[in-house]
This record gives C-alpha cells, sequence and structure tokens, in this order.
C-alpha cells in the first residue's frame, strides 16, 4: 500500500472514529437538552391546559354553588309539595338556566327523588320534573353514592338515558342549615362540544387528558376511554389512565405521578414529568393536580413531531460535508506539502544511485521535506563534483601509469615495452607512406667488466650517461630506449640510409668522445638495420641483432648497418 494510500486511510479512521465519539457525545447531549426542553415545555403546557379547563369551569361552578346555597331551593327540597314554593324554585331554576354556559340545569331532591331539568330548548317548560330517581337502577345510583359520599362537588361525565344526553356533569350538594344534604344541583355541558373545545384542541404533537382523582380518565378525544360514570363503579372495572400506555412501567410511573401528587396535597403549581411510550412513540408526560375539582390534567408531548430527528439531518449534512472536505484538503495538503515533494526526491535518489547526477526538478515546499530535498541537492552537486574531481585523477594517474610502464626506470629512456610501441607505429608508418626508417642496436662493451671493476653503481651511472648521450645523439621525433642490461635501441623515424648511418656513427662516436671525460671511458658495438616498408618486427630485430652480432664478434666498437639485402651500408 503506498503511503498516500496508508496516510488516507489512517486519517479516515482516526475522523471517523473521532466522528462517532463526537456523534455519541452530541446524541447523549442532545437527548439530555431535549428531556430539560421537553420537561418545561411539558410544565408549562400542563398549567396552560389546567388554567384552560378550570377557566372554562370556573363561572359554571361557581353559578352550580350559587344555585345549590338558594334558599328557596333548599327550602323546596325540605317541602316539595309546597306548591307555591314549588312555583318559586322553578322560577328560580329558569332563572340559573338562562345564565349557566349550556342554558340547562338539573336539581334532583333527597327526600322526594325527584329529578327536575330544563334545556337549551326550554324543552321541558312547565314540565321540569322529569323522572323519579329510584335507587335499585344502576344509572340513576350516582346520586345516591355521591349523596353517600357526601362530597359537595363533584363533576361526572355520565351519559343519561332518560334524558338522551353525554354530559360534563357539575354536581353540587345542597344542604340545609343544619348542614344535612337535601339535594344536588348542577348544569351539564354537552360533552362532543367540551371535549373539542378544551381537550381535541388542534396542536400537532400535543394529547391533552383529564383524569379523576383515583386516575379513571374523564375527558379525552377517544371517548371510547372515557370512564363514564367512574363514580358507581368498583375500582378495578374503572377505565384508567394506565391503559394508555404499552409497557407496564410506563403504567407504573404514570400512576406513581398521581400518587406523588396527591401526596403532596394538591400544591399548586406542582408539575411531574416522565418519559412513556404511547402507540410505540416516545413522549414526555406531564400531570398536575387540579385540587379545585380534583382531577388530574395529564398532557402527552410527542417528541418526535415537536422535535422531529429530521431537524438534525442539516448537522448530519453539515457534519458529513465537513468530513468530506477535510479529507479532500488533507490529501491536497499532504499532497503537495509531503507526498509529492517525496516521490520526487525518491526519484531523485533512485537516479543517483543509478549514477546519474543530473537530478529532475525537486518540490521544496518550505518544511523539513523541502529542506531534505535542498540538503540532497548540495550533497548530489558535492558528490558529482568529487566524482568529476576523482575520475579526473584516475585518468591522471592511469596516464601516468601508462607512461610509466612504457619508461625505463633507471635511464628514463622508453623501456622495451615503450620501444616495441614505437617500432609498431614505424612498421605502420612505413607501409603506410611507402618509407623506410632505421633502427639502431647497441650494445657497451666489456660492462661486466666495469661493473665488476667499480661496482654495480657505477655501472647504473654509466648506463645513465650513455642514456643522456644517445638522446642527445637522435632527432627530437627518433625514440631511444634502453632494451635492457647495457643493450640501447634507437627507432629512427622515416629517414635515409645514410642518415640512419650517420646518426649511428654519431652516436658511436659521442660516447666513446664524452665517455673519456668523464673518467670512465666506454666504448660500444653498434649494430643497425635499415628498415623496407613490409619488414615485420621479428625480422627488424633480428636483423639488427645480427648486425650487433657481427660487431661484437669482429671486435667490438665500430658501428655495422646492413639493409635488407644484408649488405653493409657505408657510410656516403
Ligand atoms: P660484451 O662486450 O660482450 O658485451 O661484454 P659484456 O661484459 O658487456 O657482456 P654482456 O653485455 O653480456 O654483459 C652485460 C652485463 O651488464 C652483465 C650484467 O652484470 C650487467 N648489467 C646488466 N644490467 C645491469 C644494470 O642494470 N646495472 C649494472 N650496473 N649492470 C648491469
Ligand atoms: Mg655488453
Amino acid at each position: 500500500m503506498s503511503l498516500k494510500t496508508r496516510l488516507l486511510s489512517l486519517v479516515a479512521v482516526l475522523m471517523i472514529t473521532a466522528s462517532l465519539a463526537s456523534w455519541l457525545a452530541y446524541r447523549e447531549l442532545s437527548e439530555d437538552i431535549i428531556e430539560r426542553w421537553g420537561q418545561q415545555v411539558a410544565e408549562i403546557q400542563v398549567r396552560y391546559d389546567s388554567a384552560r379547563l378550570l377557566q372554562s369551569l370556573e363561572r359554571e361552578i361557581g353559578l352550580a354553588r350559587q344555585m345549590a346555597d338558594s334558599s328557596t331551593l333548599v327550602k323546596w327540597a325540605t317541602a316539595p309539595e309546597d306548591e307555591a314554593l314549588g312555583r318559586e324554585a322553578i322560577r328560580e331554576m329558569e332563572s340559573f338556566r338562562s345564565n349557566f354556559r349550556d342554558n340547562s340545569y338539573f336539581v334532583a331532591l333527597r327526600d322526594s327523588r325527584r329529578y327536575y331539568y330544563n334545556n337549551a330548548d326550554n324543552e321541558f317548560e312547565n314540565n321540569q320534573l322529569r323522572y323519579q330517581l329510584n335507587p335499585d337502577k344502576p344509572e340513576d345510583a350516582w346520586f345516591f353514592q355521591l349523596i353517600e359520599e357526601g362530597r359537595n362537588f363533584h363533576l361526572n361525565v355520565n351519559p343519561d338515558a332518560e334524558l338522551g344526553v353525554t354530559k360534563l356533569w357539575i354536581d353540587v350538594l345542597m344542604r340545609d342549615e343544619n348542614d344535612r344534604i337535601v339535594g344536588m344541583v348542577g348544569t351539564g355541558l354537552d360533552l362532543d362540544s367540551f371535549l373539542q373545545d378544551i381537550v381535541d384542541i388542534d396542536q400537532d404533537g400535543i394529547t391533552t387528558l383529564f383524569v379523576d382523582y383515583n386516575g379513571a380518565i374523564q375527558l379525552y378525544r377517544d371517548q371510547n376511554y372515557i370512564d363514564f360514570a367512574s363514580i358507581i363503579k368498583p375500582e378495578g372495572q374503572k377505565s384508567t389512565v394506565d391503559l394508555l400506555f404499552d409497557h407496564t412501567e410506563d403504567k407504573q410511573k404514570v400512576l406513581g405521578m398521581l400518587q406523588i401528587l396527591k401526596n403532596r396535597g394538591g400544591a399548586t403549581g406542582a408539575v411531574e414529568s416522565s418519559f412513556v411510550t404511547v402507540d410505540g412513540r416516545k413522549h414526555l408526560a406531564g400531570v398536575a393536580f387540579l385540587p379545585a375539582i380534583g382531577w388530574f390534567e395529564i398532557t402527552l408531548l410527542d417528541l418526535e413531531t415537536l422535535l422531529p430527528g429530521s431537524y438534525l439531518w442539516p448537522l448530519v449534512a453539515v457534519f458529513l460535508t465537513s468530513l468530506i472536505v477535510t479529507l479532500i484538503l488533507f490529501h491536497l495538503i499532504i499532497r503537495s506539502r509531503i507526498l509529492k515533494p517525496i516521490i520526487s526526491l525518491e526519484s531523485a535518489v533512485e537516479k543517483v544511485r543509478g549514477g546519474s547526477f543530473t537530478l529532475p526538478h525537486l518540490d521544496k515546499p518550505d518544511n523539513e521535506i523541502g529542506r531534505l530535498a535542498s540538503h540532497f541537492e548540495k550533497m548530489t552537486d558535492t558528490l558529482a563534483h568529487s566524482t568529476r574531481e576523482l575520475e579526473r585523477k584516475v585518468e591522471q594517474r592511469t596516464d601516468e601509469l601508462h607512461r610509466l610502464a612504457r619508461i625505463d626506470a633507471l635511464t628514463g629512456l622508453k623501456n622495451r615495452r615503450g620501444l616495441d610501441e614505437a617500432l609498431d607505429e614505424e612498421i605502420q608508418r612505413a607501409e603506410r607512406q611507402g618509407t623506410g626508417f632505421g633502427l639502431i642496436w647497441l650494445d657497451i662493451d666489456h660492462f661486466k667488466a666495469i661493473n665488476d671493476d667499480l661496482g654495480h653503481q657505477a655501472g647504473d651511472d654509466i648506463l645513465c650517461r650513455v642514456a643522456l648521450w644517445l638522446k642527445a645523439g637522435v632527432r627530437p621525433y627518433d625514440h631511444a630506449g634502453r632494451w635492457g642490461g647495457d643493450e640501447f635501441v634507437v627507432v629512427l623515424s622515416p629517414c635515409d640510409r645514410d642518415t640512419l648511418h650517420q646518426i649511428a656513427s654519431r652516436i658511436h662516436e659521442t660516447i666513446e668522445r664524452d665517455s673519456i671525460r668523464t673518467g670512465t671511458p666506454v666504448t660500444v658495438s653498434v649494430g643497425g638495420y635499415y628498415c623496407q616498408p613490409g619488414d615485420d618486427v621479428e625480422t627488424i630485430l633480428r636483423q639488427a641483432d645480427k648486425a650487433l652480432y657481427r660487431v661484437k664478434q669482429q671486435g667490438r666498437n665500430r658501428v655495422y648497418i646492413i639493409d635488407s639485402q644484408g649488405s653493409e651500408i657505408n657510410p656516403a
């Protein structure tokens, strides 16, 4: 895997890990915020809904209480047979009817068990006595139950089979001056319109319901759940609030909240809230006790509707976009600041390793890698310079060695190898140009004796001197060399036969003459051969050697030069 892929993968993994951690933290935090916010909203909503209910009932309850306190009605309740009083009572009732919002009322008398009622249509004008309450009839049980409980005020949702209406009844007990219960008065509010006005308000995600002191549902948008005539139902048969919840723990939670509020004794403004599941959706349930009517108000907030998860989508989109943008930016920065310079540096290193000092263009960002590339460039320059210097020195040294390999160490003349090369050159030139040239071979006479008499060092000195005289005796373009021991060879560049003889003789004479001056006179035997184009090395050397041998044979210290016919070349 390339460095680039690895870096990008590492960054992606790190970012995703960090993002997941932040996402989890965010979710935790946002849930906490939603919970706090939801609780506050629930409290506000509960108070608002409670206030709305109380506001709409307050006036009706007040009027019902006034009606229950009416001395005419109380008196009449104890003497229902008194017709004058009866008429007055009916008038009183009718005047209340016009004041009640529903324009209806009921009056139920304890002793006579008479039930009076009239409605907005004044349907029962002059016929307000509707029926006789019967303790044995289940539908009349509410009356006897309330009297028995002695609760001065009660709200009751009840269908009245006789009247054919379902209403929210406001029941207030009538008591005489001795505080004896003499009857019950009140009014009813049409359940449908009341539910519509107060409970089934068109607020998305907010459900309001009212339950009585025992948790039985009294007002709820779905009338199937309403526990009609709760007062007369035994515990266990009531349609209680816990029916709305799917989970047992939610049922217990809500009933628990009711209990807490009961224990507080209806402290005003107290609200309890908790998360519950309704119809598979998470809700926040807020509960308040309404001491004025002895009911609880429950508000269910559907958090998914009020604060949908889709609200967070822009956040997720921003997050994902920033993740991608960050990755792209990171990639671009890493590529231009690190990867490209490293790749160009790597190819430069490859080139230098392969022996080339011509570097490609190196990216040099303003960072460690850029500085590394600069150092590498300078290092390569230095390396190229010293390599060139080294090569130059090696070449020089090789030339020198080459030269030394062709030089005789003692005399500084060419050695045998140098002479061989010079001879080859001359043979080729002779062939090329069709000219002749000469070769002189000379040997010091009785040199062994000099060595023996004067010592080896003196012998060496003589060899050196002979070399000097030899060099002085030839032309600059001739090649003088030491063949070995006390033998010297001179290859004369193109020359004619006479010149060959002249030079050979000159050398012979110079050595003899000049050596005398040094105090150690020496003579040399000189053999020579005049070479023709087409002569090879062996022929030339053999002929010259033959000539020298002849001189030695004939007593030494003279010049003898032959041509290719073997005839002696004499001085002109
Ligand atoms: P001839 O006249 O027949 O040439 O007699 P010669 O004594 O010169 O005999 P030869 O040429 O055969 O002997 C050459 C001698 O040169 C033998 C050897 O000891 C001596 N010699 C060879 N190389 C060197 C050298 O480098 N230095 C010295 N001092 N002597 C050398
Ligand atoms: Mg000799």
